[in-house]
């Protein structure tokens, strides 16, 4: 069952009551009532910046998953679920930048690499480093981007389309397929860690060092706050010392989809923000229909919400559950995104004309939760929300 939202009883509540009490989740909402709420707009339209970030950090949120002997939060799911959904229906800009920064630090933890991990993980779970990641490019059919094997470490060559945050970030994991002397590829992922030439964003919008450019930002529909540059790779070296790891290719294919199959909380976090907004709408103008789909649809948040955190802790304890729940959690994922765009929508239709100036929250919401279908899209999600369009 959700709990009934102490500062306003018409309002959703996290889906595990107990996280209410964890210091962690206070830090972040007091941040997101106090930061990312009243900006969010605004950095939507100009960007988001480094201090935002090193602001969120203070919260504690970048270690939340993370070991306590590594100075992390060593929080249970429930936890970090509850803080993406706030800071997710709080500014969407703000956690898709945090979010990048997760799997690169679970990278890094994972490594034999324990140089490397001297260097960064400390600052990384502290978040005092901001680190983003390309990968997706690995999931198409035909690849743009490969590393190859050097001497003294790696070639990085061909386009990556998509890195966010990598003006601001201290680090990114790269990812790609690995490329044999003669240029085939071969069916191993290799993982290198970079450090991004320093960017001053009131200066340059591009940065061009030898065998690497940089930028510039993408113009966008949505999270063009996101400070995401495309980046290009001219046989750029990377020294041994910032290997994180390799895997068959398959290995990765089989992990990735196992995290991916899973419904992400920001999903719900914008669905949430858009259902408050609703019940306040509902409260203030007394209008009937705008009640009953506020509460039809807040039944339903509820009830899909429970089910997918459900499956995905069962499909967390345990990999064969995981393989075996692949569909039934795609699926999950699927309508929670149909579900996030349905709220946004519905908060358009009841707010009327001033939905669609940019100060208003509901258009930014709706762009959201439509960037959410195609963010860590794959082909199995892609057939299940398409599939859930046709009527
Ligand atoms: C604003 C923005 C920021 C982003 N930032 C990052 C980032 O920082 N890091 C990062 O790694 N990614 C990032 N992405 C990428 C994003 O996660 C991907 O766009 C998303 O996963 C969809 O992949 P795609 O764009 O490569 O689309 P597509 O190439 O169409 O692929 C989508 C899915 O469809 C499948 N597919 C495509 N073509 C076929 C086919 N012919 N047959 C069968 N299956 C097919 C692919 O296997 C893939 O799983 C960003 C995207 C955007 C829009």
């Amino acid at each position: 069952m959700n709990a009934p939202n102490v500062s306003n009883p018409h309002h959703v509540g996290p889906a595990d009551p107990s996280v209410s009490s964890v210091a962690e989740i206070h830090r972040v909402e007091a941040f997101v009532q106090a930061v990312l709420v009243p900006n969010a707009n605004y950095v939507d339209q100009h960007g988001i910046s480094r201090i935002q970030l090193d602001e969120l950090a203070e919260t504690g949120a970048f270690g939340l998953p993370f070991p306590a002997a590594l100075e992390g939060g060593a929080q249970r799911a429930a936890v970090a679920r509850e803080a993406t959904e706030l800071i997710a229906g709080a500014c969407a800009t703000t956690w898709f930048c945090f979010a990048q920064h997760r799997s690169p630090t679970t990278a890094l933890l994972n490594s034999t690499n324990a140089e490397l991990q001297d260097r960064w993980l400390p600052k990384m779970i502290a978040g005092e480093a901001v680190s983003g990641i390309a990968f997706a490019h690995i999931r198409r059919p035909k690849q743009a981007f490969w590393l190859q094997e050097h001497p003294d470490g790696w070639l990085l060559d061909g386009s990556l389309d998509w890195v966010t945050t990598w003006p601001l970030a201290d680090v990114v994991l790269v990812q790609g397929y690995l490329r044999d002397a003669n240029g085939v590829q071969r069916d191993e992922i290799v993982s290198v860690l970079i450090e991004p030439p320093q960017v001053n964003l009131e200066l340059q919008d591009r940065t061009e060092i030898d065998g690497l450019t940089a930028g510039p930002e993408l113009a966008l529909a949505v999270m063009g706050g996101t400070r995401t540059w495309p980046v290009r790779f001219d046989n750029y070296f990377v020294p041994a010392r910032q290997f994180v790891s390799r895997q068959p290719a398959q290995e990765w294919a089989l992990n990735n989809s196992l995290v991916a199959a899973d419904a992400n909380p920001a999903s719900f976090g914008i669905a949430r923000a858009c259902l408050d907004q609703l019940a306040d709408i509902a409260q203030s103008s007394g209008q009937s229909s705008v009640r009953e789909s506020s509460g039809a649809l807040t039944q339903e948040f509820v009830e899909l919400r429970a089910a997918a955190y459900k499956a995905a802790d069962t499909a967390a304890g345990d990999r064969e559950v995981a393989i075996a729940t692949l569909g039934q959690r795609t699926a999950l994922r699927a309508q929670a995104l149909d579900l996030a765009v349905r709220c946004s929508t519905a908060l358009i239709v009841a707010s009327g004309g001033r939905a669609m100036t940019l100060s208003n929250d509901a258009q930014r919401h709706a762009r959201e939760a439509l960037f959410l279908m195609v963010q860590g899209q794959t082909a199995e999600l892609r057939a299940a929300s398409l599939q859930g369009l046709v009527r």
